[in-house]
């Protein structure tokens, strides 16, 4: 059976690795000239690694990957911390270790597209029109390559082209912030395995360490869609000057050019991920905002999630409905508490603010092992 995938980065990568791991033939198509990701961090739960280890992908992505030591959560603008979580606490309550890893994204897909043989992944290639005959899917690209298969795994994340010809090309909904992100050196008093986020009013930041003592952190705030901000520096210094260190050190020494701004953007749960011989997965299936680090991990849980029901030689139309009844519940789980989050973060009244980091200093030490370990448990 062939697989055309459609889309290299973490969910295409990852599906291409576990479809071949299940006996598929491969191509994946890319529509960058060369593999790439953005010049930031991701975080790697447990419950990824895990499918990693599955699609037989682990030891590649574990070499890059820096394990957390402690996280720590803080309010008043960093000023006061709310709870501290040694891995060790967290590690021993999930019987896994590490229960998260921080990467650079592009190591990531690097150690991704090492597991994949060389030529599976084709470059360049912009898909603009599939046509499922029934017996068969025919793909074609801007370039004017075509390439028939018995079936496609849409993976051009979360504006799909794919998810658009298969009839939903509504735009993605707006969480009502946007976020700024950047990679510096760790300052000097920092170790290596620190995770932070800390709480602000309309405004968060998050801190994680990167193997090599780097660090890659991000800084929501509210905002109106679509702003384009000029002057990213003198923005961030005028919104986070006045928090606790290193908030300001990490951006001042962030160098020129590496910032990045995205609006917070996801879609309302829908079923709706395959027709005919053409399914989506990662964020074009499933997009979440970033507020619990899961949507990269759950594009690696659908690649083990297809390499299970690849490996039992059902129909593909059973194969399909199989992957939307095992992965909707799931990732609906985590898209809805992850906005949930996203919206209690991004508080911004005083009174509002003060409230929520008085119940936070009060309950996380109680509840936070929970909390923190309840999505990271699932096995795919
Ligand atoms: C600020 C922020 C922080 C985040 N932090 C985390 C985190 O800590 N942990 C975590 O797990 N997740 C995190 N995420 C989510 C994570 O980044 C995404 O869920 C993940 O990247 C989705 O991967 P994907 O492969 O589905 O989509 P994408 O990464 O978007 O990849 C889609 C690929 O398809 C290609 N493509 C698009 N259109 C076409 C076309 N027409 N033809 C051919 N190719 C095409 C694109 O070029 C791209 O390479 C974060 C997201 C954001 C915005």
């Amino acid at each position: 059976m062939k697989a055309i995938v459609i889309g290299s980065g973490i969910a295409g990568l990852s599906a291409a690795i576990a479809l071949r791991k299940a006996g598929l033939q491969v191509v994946l198509y890319e529509r960058a000239p060369v593999l790439t990701e953005v010049g930031a961090g991701i975080s790697l739960w447990a419950n990824a690694l895990r499918a990693l280890d599955t699609i037989g992908a682990g030891a590649a992505v574990r070499e890059r990957l820096q394990p957390l030591r402690v996280s720590e959560f803080r309010g008043d603008e960093g000023r006061t911390i709310a709870a501290s979580f040694p891995a060790s606490t967290l590690e021993a309550a999930l019987g896994y270790q590490p229960v998260l890893g921080m990467i650079h994204r592009a190591e990531l897909v690097d150690a991704l597209a090492s597991c994949l043989p060389a030529g599976t992944a084709r470059y360049g290639f912009d898909v603009t029109a599939v046509r499922d005959s029934g017996a068969h899917v025919e793909v074609a690209f801007a370039n004017g390559h075509r390439d028939v298969a018995d079936l496609v795994i849409g993976a051009d994340g979360i504006h799909s082209k794919i998810r658009a010809l298969l009839g939903d090309a509504s735009p993605p909904r707006y969480a009502g912030y946007t976020c700024v992100r950047g990679i510096t050196a760790m300052p000097s008093g920092m170790q290596p395995g620190y995770l932070a986020e800390w709480w602000g009013r309309g405004s968060r930041v998050g801190i994680t360490t990167l193997r090599d003592r780097r660090v890659y952190w991000w800084a929501t705030i509210n905002a109106s869609p679509n702003q384009r901000i000029d002057g990213l520096r003198a923005w961030l210094s005028e919104h986070f000057g006045g928090w606790a260190d290193p908030v300001p050190e990490l951006m001042a020494t962030t160098p020129d050019g590496a910032f990045l701004q995205n609006d917070i953007v996801d879609r309302p749960p829908t079923r709706n991920w395959y027709r005919g011989r053409c399914l989506l997965i990662g964020d074009a299936a499933h997009p979440t905002t970033p507020n619990l680090g899961q949507g990269g991990c759950l594009a690696i849980e659908d690649a083990a999630c297809l390499q299970h029901l690849f490996a039992q030689s059902r129909p593909l139309d059973d194969i399909f409905s199989a992957f939307v009844a095992r992965r909707y519940a799931r990732t609906t789980a985590i898209t809805r508490d992850s906005d949930r989050l996203g919206r209690i973060g991004q508080w911004s009244s005083r009174t509002a603010c003060w409230w929520r980091d008085a119940v936070t200093k009060r309950i996380l030490p109680v509840i936070g092992v929970r909390e923190l370990l309840k999505h990271a448990r699932h096995v795919e």
